[in-house]
């Protein structure tokens, strides 16, 4: 039987490899780095970040997303506490605060997220959720583009 850190860390690979969930984190990302930026509520669990985009297609994809976040440097946990939400009844999740690091970021992407996030939305890096340029067509619907941080990735065209 597998453990319940294997089960998470193939939860949060399988969460992030999935395209399909691209637009939700694009969304979710930008709610996390808008609680940080406005510093409100401090320290915050994923479900303020579900109280404004909604929930995911799929349900990992919010512990993967604020686990990537962390990976980051942009929070760090504080403590664990017990979810509000009735299907998650009795269970615990983190809470999180932003790291400096996570405040420059809010300053440096919200200000230009919707001007540099394609209308319609483009092929994303999967690293950072960025939109990618210097497309270039790739077989099965991939494309491989540049993001400003990761360099060259392969996304799933939208
Ligand atoms: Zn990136």
């Amino acid at each position: 039987m597998a453990t319940g850190r294997e089960l998470k860390e193939e939860g949060i690979g399988r969460a992030l490899d999935n395209p399909v969930s691209a637009p939700w984190r694009v969304l979710a990302q930008d709610a996390l780095l808008t609680i940080i930026k406005d510093g409100s509520p401090i320290p915050f669990t994923s479900e303020d970040i579900t109280a404004r985009v909604g929930q995911p297609p799929h349900p990992n994809q919010v512990g993967a997303l604020m686990n990537a976040c962390a990976q980051r440097g942009w929070i760090r946990r504080v403590e664990m506490t017990t979810a509000d939400r009735a299907i998650r009844h009795a269970s615990l999740i983190s809470r999180w605060t932003p790291t400096s690091l996570g405040r420059t970021e809010a300053e440096r992407y919200l200000p230009l997220a919707s001007v540099i996030r394609p209308i319609g939305g483009g092929p994303i890096c999967p690293e950072c959720t960025r939109p990618l340029v210097d497309l270039v067509p790739l077989l099965g619907g991939y494309v491989m583009g540049k993001c400003i941080d990761h360099g060259k990735q392969e996304a799933r065209t939208p």
